[in-house]
């Protein structure tokens, strides 16, 4: 239990790699904010879950991640509530799939705003309390869509790239002050992100559901298989380590080896 005594806030964390991620977190003994949409009763489960495994603290926001006011005040709930932002999780994400002739522009907004901007928003209001503490870990959940790109994805593939960039720049600005900023990049990791997107990728490519997994999702992942949210959470807890310090400002690969293709 490295963590106890430490803060972690997780965005977009009630569901998938996030969830994971919190999970991880409470296991090290992290007082963690959970963040996301979804069933109150289920969410409230989770959090007496999260504290019953860490034996400290775990507070829902419900803030969303596409309006600023609420990201701002979420931190700083957070610092006041459970005594700062040690770790931050920059995790909530959308996808929409589609033809850049078609694309809708809200879903562009959207996706630059959730999976984008929020990073930015969060940052922002949570660094000046890790430079004070001297202490600071920073994750950015990017993408193998951070590095490469795919068909019909324009502002997810934009998004996650941008992301890669705010990472290395914040890297830069905080690396005297003991705080650390790397972006994971998985590649297709099972979870209702990637289930919800195989109807639109069946109707953009005119394929079935089994060709959309094997020709589409797990055609450039040479394992030829999902990575867990489990794994991608245990190399963020890998982060949070002391061994992890000089590790700054690296867009880490979580991918089958997708990337190395
Ligand atoms: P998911 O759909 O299971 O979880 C997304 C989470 O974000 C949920 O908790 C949801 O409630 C939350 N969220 C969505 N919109 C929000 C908003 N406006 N405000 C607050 N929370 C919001 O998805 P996932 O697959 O676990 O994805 C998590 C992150 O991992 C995303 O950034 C995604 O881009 C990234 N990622 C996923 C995969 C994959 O294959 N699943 C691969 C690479 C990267």
């Amino acid at each position: 239990m490295f963590l106890k005594g430490k803060t972690a806030l997780v965005t977009g964390s009630t569901s998938g790699i996030g969830l994971a991620y919190a999970k991880a977190l409470a296991a090290e003994g992290a007082n963690v904010l959970i963040n996301g949409f979804g069933d109150a009763a289920a969410i409230e489960q989770e959090r007496q879950g999260l504290e019953a495994t860490s034996g400290g603290k775990a507070v829902y926001s419900a803030a969303d991640m596409s309006k600023p006011d609420e990201i701002v005040a979420m931190v700083e709930d957070c610092a006041k509530t459970l005594g700062g932002v040690d770790i931050l999780i920059n995790n909530a994400g959308i996808q929409h799939v589609a033809p850049i002739e078609e694309f809708p522009v809200e879903k562009w907004d959207a996706i630059i705003a959730i999976n984008l901007s929020s990073a930015f928003h969060t940052i922002r209001a949570a660094l000046p309390g890790m430079k004070a503490k001297k202490w600071g870990r920073i994750i950015n959940t990017a993408s193998a869509h951070s590095l490469t790109a795919s068909p019909f994805k324009s502002a997810y593939v934009t998004a996650k790239h941008g992301l890669a960039g705010l990472t290395k720049t914040v890297a830069l600005e905080a690396a005297t002050f003991g705080v650390t900023a790397n972006c994971i990049s998985p590649g297709y990791v099972w979870t209702p992100l990637v289930e919800k997107q195989i109807p639109d990728t069946m109707k953009a490519r005119n394929m079935t559901r089994e060709q959309v997994m094997n020709d589409v999702l797990l055609a450039g992942q040479p394992t030829k298989q999902f990575v867990t949210s489990e794994q991608v959470a245990s190399l963020a807890i890998y982060l949070c380590t002391d061994g992890a310090a000089q590790i700054t400002g690296a867009n880490l690969s979580i991918d089958g080896g997708w990337t190395a293709a």
